[in-house]
């Protein structure tokens, strides 16, 4: 069953021009399509034209030129739809530190016009698990409570897609677990997920398919498994019975890391080179084989060969 898009972009560009001189091509011809329920990931390093992108989409950044189309509703021809359609979470956090959560999130539902009687501020709280600082300061937040603040107030208005602007930049390794904990429950609420981050692990872990951004460009955009079946490098550990004098220069690609008494950690290229070859060689050696455990990589792969240019 093919699912339906909800986000297209066709040919998007964001030139910014800095007094007439100096100009940044943020977005190079950008085309992607997101599908309903998914999560998908736009990865890439600083300056990449990610939050560029998310802004666009939220409307403080005017495109260049382009189309988008947002839940059916075309950017230029219905902004207000577009914007009603999706909850931003940026990357900085941008409210007011004297308002308590509750406070800040009933601002919010005014500002979308949502009547007392309809709000759902309580649900929200619950569900970024901040019911008990309901009533505090926002300032008194730790930075991860700030982010879950930040998605809850994106969520007032019961968005079909929720776009998040590097949610764990900045935020320790606990917290960054109960954020992803909150993205994927809001994700299997049926909330379409788009997020940015330069997390390789966390992407890979995260989403349906990835979107790789390089210098404004798209370098790759596939679902996350053929991504990673597209790493090349492949790294073996062995634990043997005693030292092998296996050399770099015996098969291509093959790259000896380590070479210990009972410890050997070599790495090749997948398409080069097969590690049944490799077997068979320590084999031929009178070295046995106690154990084999093999690393497949991370996108990191992937990301160094696509965007060094
Ligand atoms: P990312 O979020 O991937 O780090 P950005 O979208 O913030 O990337 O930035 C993309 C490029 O556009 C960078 O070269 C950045 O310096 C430039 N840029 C971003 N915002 C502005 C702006 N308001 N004015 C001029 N240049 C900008
Ligand atoms: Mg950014």
């Amino acid at each position: 069953m093919n699912k339906k898009n909800v986000l297209t972009v066709k040919n998007l560009n964001k030139v910014y021009s800095k007094n007439g001189s100096k100009q940044t091509k943020a977005l190079n011809n950008l085309n992607l399509e997101v599908k309903e329920g998914e999560i998908f990931g736009l990865l890439g390093p600083n300056g990449a034209g990610k939050s560029t992108f998310i802004n666009i989409l939220g409307g403080s950044v005017i495109k260049t030129d382009g189309e988008v189309n947002v839940w059916g509703f075309n950017l230029d021809k219905n902004p207000r739809q577009v914007r009603a359609s999706i909850g931003i979470v940026p990357q900085e956090v941008n409210f007011d530190p004297f308002f308590s959560p509750r406070k800040l999130l009933e601002l919010q539902a005014g500002l979308y016009g949502i009547k007392t009687k309809d709000r759902i501020t309580n649900t929200i709280l619950k569900l970024v698990s901040l019911e008990d600082q309901a009533d505090s300061y926002a300032r008194s937040l730790s930075g991860g409570m700030k982010r879950r603040l930040l998605i809850a107030k994106a969520m007032v208005h019961q968005p079909p897609i929720i776009i998040l602007d590097e949610p764990t930049a900045g935020v320790d390794v606990e917290l960054r677990t109960t954020l992803w904990e909150n993205v994927r429950s809001l994700n299997k609420q049926g909330v379409t997920t788009i997020l940015t981050t330069h997390y390789l692990e966390e992407a890979e872990k995260m989403c349906d398919r990835i979107g790789i951004l390089s210098e404004g460009n798209l370098v790759a955009l596939d679902t996350t498994k053929n991504l990673l079946e597209r790493i090349q490098t492949k790294i073996v550990y062995f634990i043997l019975d005693k030292k092998t004098n296996i050399k770099d220069d015996l098969f291509e690609s093959l790259k000896i890391i380590s070479n210990e008494e009972k410890k050997l950690v070599l790495s090749y290229e997948k398409s080069k080179l097969s590690i049944d070859k490799i077997i068979a060689e320590i084999k031929k050696q009178g070295v046995l084989i106690q154990d084999i455990s093999t690393d497949d990589g991370d996108l990191e792969d992937v990301f160094l060969r696509l965007t060094k240019s």
